[in-house]
């Protein structure tokens, strides 16, 4: 492993550290400070915010930052995504707007959609012009994905689509789908899936949001009924959908941000630490306190390296080992972990939510600790990577599901 970064990474750290010093002071008051409320995350006024900040990290280059040129990105390497992403999680910066398109429906598109699909979708999604969502999961494939059973049936040059999607993140904002639906029914589950996107304001498609545990309302079912998809929208050939689908969920998030969310979730246990009392002493100073930190401390060193180490394997060029996946599950747990223990310093006061006149700053942490859950699901459960670790890394037999 090379630890070092060169000059031209180390001069483009520093430019993404200029521009951050400059712009985290227009941020509002209430971004990241419990001591001010700010509007609730599923709000129309969030959404707002997440946009106009958006614009200002893509008129500064930094949206698709590993994007060809020719697509509206920066046309820069993987290592400097790696730095960008680095350093925007040490500022604790907010993230761009349209997660999935930039994440998950963008790199699809580049990798197997056609030359037309390319220019007509990806400059839009970099700029957040038109937001994305991802209809996969369905109340009877999450888990088990291949088991999806929304139907479209060719007719002339479009499919018209009857089903159901469930837990799709942000569909209620989105002006477009990737959407996975069956084509031959009677094809092994596999192999009779295709992949479409879905202009999500087509008649037919109906929203309908879905509560949270944290009381926000970020996901949604989407109904389906008789909506018409021109074939020219389908990604990759017919009943091979389930490939690019794999394809699609391989774009995991980078590694090293992961690590360095933790090492923020670490610095704030320890501050709440100094701040709260127990007879009359600061928690900090017990030494099943330090304990705890420490090994946190330990997990995520552990977690950096093993990153590192998925980083070196990519610039090199190497086929994607289990790392990144282990990264990633290590992560969830460990922040599991963490969140589970700032409820356990917090007592009885670990019960007050946001606006509880004696909630701990302000009900940050129980809503930390309430969204863990869900994030341990998102994309693909623990078990789910557990086994998929397992196979990629180990070989053993595959699940025969
Ligand atoms: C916050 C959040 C956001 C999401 N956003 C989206 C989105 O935008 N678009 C989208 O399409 N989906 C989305 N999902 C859905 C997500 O992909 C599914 O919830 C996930 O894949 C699990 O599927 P399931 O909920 O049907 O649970 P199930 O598959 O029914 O699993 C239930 C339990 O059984 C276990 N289990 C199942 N199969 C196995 C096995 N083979 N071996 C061992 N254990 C097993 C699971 O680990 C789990 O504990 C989101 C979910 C969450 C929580």
């Amino acid at each position: 492993m090379d630890f070092s970064y060169s000059p031209k990474e180390e001069a483009f750290r520093q430019e993404v550290k200029d521009w951050l010093a400059i712009h985290m002071k227009e941020l509002p008051k209430w971004w990241h400070n419990p001591d001010v409320v700010g509007p609730e995350i599923d709000s129309d006024e969030y959404h707002q915010f997440s946009l106009w900040w958006h614009k200002k990290l893509y008129d500064a280059g930094f949206v698709g930052i590993a994007w060809p040129k020719e697509y509206g990105g920066r046309g820069a390497t993987v290592l400097e995504q790696a730095v960008y992403n680095e350093e925007m999680a040490k500022a604790r910066a907010p993230g761009p707007a349209n997660g999935l398109g930039i994440g998950w429906a963008g790199p699809t598109i580049m990798s197997y959609g056609t030359e037309e699909q390319k220019k007509r979708f990806l400059p839009r999604i970099l700029s957040a012009e038109e937001h994305w969502c991802q209809g996969f999961s369905e109340p009877e494939a999450g888990s088990d994905l291949a088991n999806v059973q929304t139907r479209a049936v060719e007719e002339g040059d479009h499919y018209v689509v009857n089903g159901q999607k469930v837990w799709t993140t942000g569909g209620h904002y989105s002006d477009w789908a990737i959407l996975l639906v069956r084509t031959d029914p009677t094809a092994p589950k596999h192999r009779g899936l295709t992949y479409l996107l879905l202009d999500m304001h087509s008649p037919g498609v109906t929203v309908r949001p879905l509560r949270q545990i944290t009381g926000h309302a970020e996901f949604n079912e989407v109904f389906l009924d008789n909506v018409r998809i021109p074939r020219s929208l389908q990604i990759g050939e017919t009943n091979r959908g389930w490939h690019i689908a794999v394809g699609t969920l391989a774009f995991e998030r980078s590694a090293l941000a992961t690590t360095v969310q933790r090492e923020n979730t670490l610095k704030d246990l320890i501050a709440m630490a100094k701040k709260v009392d127990h007879a009359g002493m600061p928690l900090l100073n017990d030494p099943m306190v330090r304990q705890k930190l420490a090994q946190f401390y330990i997990d995520i060193s552990v977690l950096k390296y093993t990153g590192l180490r998925a980083l070196t394997g990519q610039l090199r060029g190497e086929r994607p080992g289990p790392e990144v996946l282990i990264v990633n599950l290590l992560g969830t747990e460990l922040n599991l972990r963490m969140q589970d223990f700032a409820m356990e310093l917090q007592g009885p006061y670990s019960r007050l939510l946001r606006g509880s006149a004696r909630a701990v700053e302000n009900g940050a942490w129980q809503n930390s600790f309430l969204s863990a859950r869900g994030t341990a699901i998102a994309s693909g459960t623990l078990e789910i990577k557990r086994n998929v670790i397992a196979e990629r890394g180990l070989g053993p037999p595959r699940s025969t599901r």
